[in-house]
């Protein structure tokens, strides 16, 4: 199998893309911890996986606490780590709270920078190639109303995305950027049933929302052989959302 004897850190595995990512990998056989700070649901998603042939392990992380993260790498360094935890808390920026900016900024860029300076010790010490994931969006590429902070942090993804693939080339280590446009999760089925929402998914040249396996071949693509002089990549996966008409 394509990802047999690799091990994978997933983070933000507890729901969405994060669940569907670590289950892919392990369907591709590598050896998955699934991290979040959710432990009951790592627990159920991680029997589900097992119960299916597949490795995984739980592995409780709020990724924004610089304290939990080593654990994660007490048994050695991950081959490929998905940095895919992050939130998005939207408002009108004339009445943004600092708290909300604080926490989106400590989950999507500090929290993804902390896991990816871990990942990447770790496999320096040991002297291993490896390759990182990190989950930004169509909205660090262009703007939405109302996702200020949002849309910042995921555009401060991409850069830190860049710096590290340079920084890191040389150790053998790649860095690379998924940027989803609008992908069904359980979360956001609600609203993209509602009139806006249907609005929504008009603009998308494809007309129709992302599934999570449609990010199957740019991920695997990222993390995989196939994709061993790819770093510092920006790919969107996103129905051509980012060439709407303007
Ligand atoms: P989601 O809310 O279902 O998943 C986010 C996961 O991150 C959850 O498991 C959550 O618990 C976890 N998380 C949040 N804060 C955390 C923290 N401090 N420490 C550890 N884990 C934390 O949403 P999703 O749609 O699956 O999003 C996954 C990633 O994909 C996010 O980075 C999101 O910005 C990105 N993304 C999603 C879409 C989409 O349409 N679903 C589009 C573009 C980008």
């Amino acid at each position: 199998m394509q990802f047999s004897g690799k091990r994978v850190l997933v983070t933000g595995a507890s729901s969405g893309l994060g669940a569907h990512f670590a289950g892919l990998f392990a369907h591709l056989g590598a050896e998955v911890t699934a991290a979040a700070r959710r432990t009951a649901a790592l627990e159920a998603l991680c029997a589900g996986i097992v119960a299916a042939g597949g490795r995984a392990h739980p592995c409780p992380m709020d990724v924004t606490r610089a304290e939990d993260i080593p654990a994660a790498f007490a048994d050695g360094p991950f081959d490929i780590v998905i940095n895919n935890a992050g939130l998005s808390l939207p408002g009108p920026a004339i009445c943004y709270p600092e708290e909300e900016w604080d926490r989106t900024f400590d989950t999507n860029l500090k929290g993804a920078f902390l896991v990816a300076q871990a990942a990447g010790r770790a496999l320096i010490e040991a002297g291993r190639s490896g390759s990182i994931v990190n989950v930004a969006s169509i909205l660090g590429l262009r703007v939405a109303g109302h996702v200020a902070a949002y849309a910042s942090s995921k555009a401060a993804l991409v850069q830190l995305t860049k710096s590290l693939a340079l920084e890191w080339a040389r150790h053998g280590i790649r860095v690379n950027a998924l940027c989803p446009g609008y992908i069904q999760t359980p979360l956001n089925t609600a609203f993209f049933g509602t009139e806006e929402g249907r609005a929504l998914i008009r603009r998308i040249p494809q007309r129709c929302l992302g599934r999570p396996e449609d990010l199957d071949g740019a991920v695997t693509l990222f993390a995989g052989d196939a994709g061993r002089y790819i770093t510092g990549a920006v790919l969107a996966v996103d129905g051509g959302h980012l060439v709407s008409s303007l």
